[in-house]
């Protein structure tokens, strides 16, 4: 046993968490003649792969066998932030594991000894496991992620509704007509107004955006409509096409809150960043992004048609960030 290995799980484990995963990490080291070396690495991805294989120890167990070139493990130990479940601590007996060191204990699920005793059963590969390394800062790091998972949720007291009936989109349009005319004459004509409104925001503009993959959220609080939200994917990232606050809901955090609920659609999904391009300016809109951790990418003018330009700044918030 060597503590150096747990606390790469432990890196692992952190990593994941940051993309709203349970921090859970694993790591495989093998026993060369010439010393112990890791030669498989995992973290949870139940989220952002959306199943219910995506364990720590599956991974770095297929992490190992990829890097070694076999499914026999032989010379391996496993070293993991949380007692295994019985399908990783079955995924231990058949990849001939012969230690499996793990941290805290989970006293629901675990096959290290607290549910049930894997290295007890009757099977042809029996590894040994040792619970309890590291175990103090193993179970806080799912303490804390629990900790702040609870104190987010008590924070967001907004409802985001995805707008997916001809009903809810007329709502949106409705709320974009409205918020568009009070906040933007500042920064466009009346003209280019009217025109951006039809040509992006109306039912018919908004209905052919969702047939071509973007979401519309209504961002609303004990059923008053507060604003919205408008997203759509791009490559391995989100593109933040629209949000919008009512003006007289702005500066109570409803936007962070909105922006919460977006960064954890990302990490569902495995996005990597949120991209977003706002008017040059814009600058309270711009500062609001540059708080939320926006940075910016480039500048950006489109041609909207009607002799209308676009005079955009490009921002992008990294997920890992
Ligand atoms: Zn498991």
């Amino acid at each position: 046993m060597n503590e150096e290995f747990m606390n790469e799980a432990i890196r692992l484990a952190e990593e994941c968490a940051r993309l709203g995963e349970v921090p859970i990490g694993a790591v495989v080291v093998k026993r060369f003649p010439d010393g112990e070396r890791i030669v498989g690495r995992g973290a949870n991805s139940r989220e952002s792969r959306k199943t219910a294989l995506g364990h720590a120890e599956l991974s770095a167990i297929a992490d190992a066998c990829k890097s070694l070139g076999g499914w026999r493990l032989h010379n391996c130990d496993l070293y993991v932030t949380l007692e295994p479940c019985p399908m990783c601590s079955g995924a231990a007996v058949n990849a001939r594991i012969d230690n499996v060191y793990f941290g805290a204990y989970d006293k629901k699920n675990g096959c290290g000894g607290s549910v049930m005793d894997m290295s007890e059963q009757p099977f042809t590969h029996r590894p040994n496991f040792v619970g309890g390394i590291m175990e103090e800062e193993c179970a806080e790091l799912l303490r804390k992620f629990f900790r702040e998972l609870r104190k987010e949720k008590k924070h967001m007291d907004i409802n985001m509704i995805k707008a997916d009936t001809d009903e809810q989109l007329l709502t949106v349009s409705r709320l974009a007509d409205e918020i568009w005319h009070e906040y933007f004459p500042c920064i466009l004509t009346a003209g280019q107004i009217d025109y951006m409104v039809e040509k992006f925001q109306s039912f018919p503009a908004m209905k052919s955006q969702v047939e071509k993959g973007y979401s519309y959220y209504i961002i609303s609080k004990n059923g008053e409509y507060l604003g919205y939200t408008a997203v759509c994917p791009e490559e391995d990232g989100l593109f933040l096409s629209k949000l919008y606050i009512k003006k007289e809901n702005r500066g109570k955090g409803y936007a962070r809150q909105a922006f919460e609920f977006l960064k954890k659609l990302c990490a569902e999904n495995g996005y990597k960043f949120i991209r977003l391009t706002v008017n040059k300016y814009n600058a309270d809109t711009i500062a609001v992004y540059e708080k939320l951790g926006f940075e910016l990418l480039r500048s950006e003018v489109t041609d909207i048609g009607n002799g209308y330009v676009m005079d955009d700044f490009v921002y992008i918030y990294n997920m890992k960030g």
